[in-house]
């Protein structure tokens, strides 16, 4: 009699990081003979990816694994939330099973229990580059897992642990497999991804035959040796994040580099125990700058953080007109449960805050506008995401996908997702780029 196939429902709810870690569960899903169901009434039961970031995050999470309780009633909840399973029970508990993030063993433990496999070698195989969320031209690479850290207002390590570093011969491996697979862009990610290696005391690994050290720069270097773009995220400034900017000059990887400030107040920064926060920061980028001119830099920032006053603030205003940072992210502080920030003296009114944000995001949105304008007349390389009867939406190496602008060309003819083109940058807003097709690099 034959066997059919066993099928599981996937939700991935929170961050890139998050969602590498669903790619793995998924791949190892089909390594195993299962098959991805695409609604929760085809699915033998549901495995549901949560956040726990923040409150909202939460919230979201525990309608989801609701929802595909009442939908389809056999659920396993994995991801950020999954540290706090008394949480999820008290509202569900009625779930199969709980794991925390980055779970992949005890994910398919899980599944195993409640959904046995069928492996079947000839039908169920699965590329080596693995299954991805993302549209096939860029992927995200995560190299490590943790932190090291301990930001007041953060409870990540508390849920992930401290850095465990991937060892250098699999993330090299599995760029190359993406790089083999059509992916133009990879998204180096991390929690830290300028600490990489620390816990591995920098050890030796190979690829390729090759020795190379399990380091950031030495990560960067290698990449960059794969042909593809390369876009650093979640990176402080560290001394020695100063060796990748010679990288960007010549071109190996992009000249991007996203760093969460958080603040710029050194009273706030210790406040906020925030790594690299005794650094002359203005001085580094400066020194920066003067290596790659055309370094595209990229931040978030919290303001009303405990304790933080007007002056701070203003601290904060006037790095923000010295650093002319191109792309910036800013929240209001809001407690997260079981952050240590919880417990400091001078909490921030609400309206203060909101009042600081709107200040905050005038400013930099007339940075941000004039540093797009200073691009326009220039011609630009543009990886093309989708194409529709609008144009088309590109990023250039300045823009990382979902989170900074795009680059709209209107005449799109012939073109499709994954094309590198060039084009000529004809206009800009507080956001975008406009453009039209200069050459295509196809
Ligand atoms: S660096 Fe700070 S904010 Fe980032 S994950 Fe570590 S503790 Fe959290």
């Amino acid at each position: 009699m034959k066997q059919t196939i066993p099928r599981v429902g996937f939700v991935s709810l929170g961050c890139p990081k998050a969602l590498v870690d669903s790619e793995r569960i998924l791949t190892q899903l089909r390594t195993e003979g299962y098959t991805v169901a695409p609604s929760y009434e085809e699915a033998d039961l549901v495995v549901v990816n949560t956040c726990g970031f923040i409150d909202s995050a939460v919230e979201e999470s525990l309608d989801a694994i609701g929802e595909a309780l009442a939908e389809n009633g056999k659920v396993i909840v994995t991801g950020c939330l999954g540290a706090r399973e008394a949480e999820i029970r008290d509202v569900h508990p009625q779930v199969l099973a709980v794991t925390g993030p980055h779970a992949l063993d005890e994910v398919m433990r899980a599944v195993h229990a409640h959904l046995p496999p069928r492996h079947d070698p000839l039908t169920d195989l699965v590329p080596p580059q693995g299954l991805r969320l993302t549209p096939r031209h860029y992927a995200y690479l995560k190299i490590s897992e943790g932190c090291n850290h301990r930001c007041t207002f953060c409870i990540i390590p508390s849920m992930r642990g401290d850095l465990v570093s991937r060892p250098i011969g699999e993330v090299m491996q599995e760029a190359e497999n993406l790089a083999r697979a059509g992916v133009k862009e990879l998204l180096v990610i991390a929690q830290d991804t300028s600490a990489y290696g620390v816990d591995l005391r920098y050890r030796t690994g190979f690829w390729g035959g090759r020795p190379i050290r399990t380091r950031f720069t030495e990560l960067a270097r290698h990449l960059g040796e794969l042909g593809l773009w390369i876009r650093l995220h979640y990176v402080y400034p560290y001394p020695h994040v100063d060796e990748v900017i010679p990288l960007m000059a010549e071109g190996k990887i992009l000249p991007y580099l996203d760093i969460p400030f958080q603040h710029a107040s050194p009273r706030i920064l210790k406040a906020m125990k925030r790594p690299a926060g005794g650094e002359d920061v203005l001085q580094r980028l400066r020194h920066w700058r003067s290596i790659c001119p055309d370094l595209a830099l990229r931040s978030t920032f919290i303001v009303g953080f405990p304790g933080e006053t007007e002056e701070d603030f203003l601290r904060l205003l006037d790095f923000l007109q010295e650093a002319q940072l191109d792309r910036v992210g800013c929240f209001t502080y809001s407690p997260v449960d079981g952050a240590v920030a919880n417990a400091l003296a001078d909490p921030v009114p609400e309206e203060v805050k909101q009042e600081r944000l709107e200040r905050f995001m005038e400013t930099q949105a007339k940075i941000s506008a004039a540093r797009l304008e200073q691009r326009v007349g220039r011609e630009l390389t543009v990886l093309v995401d989708d194409v529709g009867a609008e144009g088309a939406r590109a990023r250039s190496y300045a823009d990382a996908p979902e989170i900074d602008g795009i680059v709209h060309i209107a005449r799109a003819d012939g073109l499709h997702p994954g094309d590198m083109v060039r084009v000529t940058i004809t206009d800009s807003d507080e956001h975008d780029l406009y453009g039209r097709p200069a050459l295509s690099l196809r």
